[in-house]
């Protein structure tokens, strides 16, 4: 089982992401993004556990500020 965190503080809001993986990653009201289906937890951060990472390895890369981390 896989981990995909968003580090919401760090977020800038660029949008890479959720062109990169729209299946994990969208764009919330805030201006920045969140992973679907998901609420923040206690630190602030967005996490989801997956056994399919499909393209958010790909989104962390294109994260400018790097607050996409994968877990594996
Ligand atoms: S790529 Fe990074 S900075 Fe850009 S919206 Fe996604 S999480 Fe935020």
């Amino acid at each position: 089982m896989a981990k995909i965190i968003i580090e919401h503080e760090k977020c800038i809001g660029c949008g890479s992401c959720a062109a990169v993986c729209s299946k994990y990653f969208e764009m919330a009201d805030d201006g920045k993004s969140k992973l679907k289906g998901c609420e923040k937890n206690s630190a602030g951060n967005f996490e989801l556990e997956t056994n399919d990472l499909d393209s958010a390895q790909t989104a962390a890369e294109s994260c400018p500020v790097q607050c996409i981390i994968i877990e594996k």
